[in-house]
């Protein structure tokens, strides 16, 4: 009954065309008003639950119809592909600061930004004046380097938008943990949100016959799991792994490290859209171009790619290069 009904919403979900009508609901009453509760608490709650933490019951139901429409969409076109890029990310970006820097721009490495200054219609930062300036940072860093030029409509709608950090521990250990690749945890006592074992689909030859386990876990950053050490967050999960494969065995982990991200996802509340701000910001020069004005897709390397190309031609046009 519970398969079928999950069925019956996916089908449903499918054939919502516009997104612009389910925006307002939620997904926790949408599934339950289409698929019944128990779809609800034992698919997609611990989903919800695994990338939003405490607002799961917040999220808006364009949300979930983005990433279902498309990864299944059956328009060759628009259907997301998931895939591994040989060498991963590495490889585009060292590409393309080799080209670059061949094409004349000037890349500073390790540097913060902290603020820039407006001088005779220009952009005065670290010593050098420019044109525009686009941040492509998280909005509450956009804030504070953009301080003294944002309009209060501005600032409110930064605001508005609420994020989930994320701490990602990998796993280097002799044996592979499960056969799976992705597997997304359903019970909600269990501390972390997935577990995907990268040499389930990436040869482990590409790392010395190790095998590779990525454990995911969204939450926000007052959660007492962000504050704790490596190592403790290592003895929190190491019981439930053994419970979820049988003959996982501590010996053969050869290492482990934990990776935090402060601002991992927006969190994609009701009526989203009136929270989106357009690349250009009223005051003329500067430019935004971040995560949460990714909308009604879930964020992702591809769109962040795609953003990019969109918000130089923007400031092409703007600027009449
Ligand atoms: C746990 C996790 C798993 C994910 N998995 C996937 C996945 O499987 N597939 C996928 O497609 N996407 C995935 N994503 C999403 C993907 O990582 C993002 O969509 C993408 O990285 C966004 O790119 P970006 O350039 O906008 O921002 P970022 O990659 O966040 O880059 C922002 C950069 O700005 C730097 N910065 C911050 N402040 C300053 C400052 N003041 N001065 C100078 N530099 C600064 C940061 O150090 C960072 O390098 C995942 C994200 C997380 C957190």
């Amino acid at each position: 009954m519970i398969k079928s009904n999950f069925g019956i919403g996916i089908l449903k979900i499918k054939s919502i065309k516009n997104y612009n009508k389910i925006e307002n609901i939620t997904t926790e009453n949408w599934i339950i008003k289409n698929c019944g509760k128990k779809v609800y608490e034992k698919i997609w709650e611990p989903l919800l639950i695994s990338k939003y933490a405490d607002k799961k019951s917040k999220i808006s139901m364009a949300w979930l119809w983005g990433k279902i429409n498309l990864r299944s969409s059956s328009s060759k076109l628009i259907t997301e592909c998931l895939g591994y890029m040989d060498g991963s990310f590495e490889v585009i970006i060292q590409n393309l600061e080799k080209y670059l820097i061949e094409n004349g721009c000037k890349i500073k490495y390790n540097y913060e930004v902290k603020n820039i200054v407006e001088l005779n219609s220009k952009w005065l930062l670290d010593g050098n004046t420019y044109d525009a300036i686009l941040s492509t940072v998280a909005y509450p860093i956009t804030k504070k380097i953009y301080k003294d030029y944002l309009s209060n409509e501005e600032i409110q709608k930064m605001d508005m938008v609420k994020y989930t950090a994320a701490r990602t521990m990998i796993i280097t250990s002799k044996k592979p943990f499960t056969s799976f690749y992705w597997l997304n945890n359903g019970d909600k006592n269990i501390p972390f949100g997935g577990i995907i074992e990268h040499t389930n689909m990436v040869s482990s030859s590409n790392y010395n016959g190790n095998n590779i386990i990525y454990i995911s876990n969204y939450m926000f950053q007052n959660d007492k799991l962000f504050k704790l050490s490596k190592q403790e967050l290592y003895k929190i999960y190491l019981p439930y792994l053994k419970k979820i494969a049988d003959n996982f065995n501590s010996n053969d982990i050869i290492d482990y490290d934990v990776y935090d991200e402060l601002y991992a996802q927006p969190v994609i509340e009701t009526n989203y859209s009136d929270k989106i701000l357009p690349f250009k910001l009223q005051r003329k020069g500067l430019y935004i171009a971040t995560m949460p004005q990714i909308y009604p897709e879930d964020r992702g390397m591809n769109y962040a790619i795609k953003m990019g190309y969109e918000v130089a031609d923007a400031i092409y046009k703007e600027l009449e290069l």
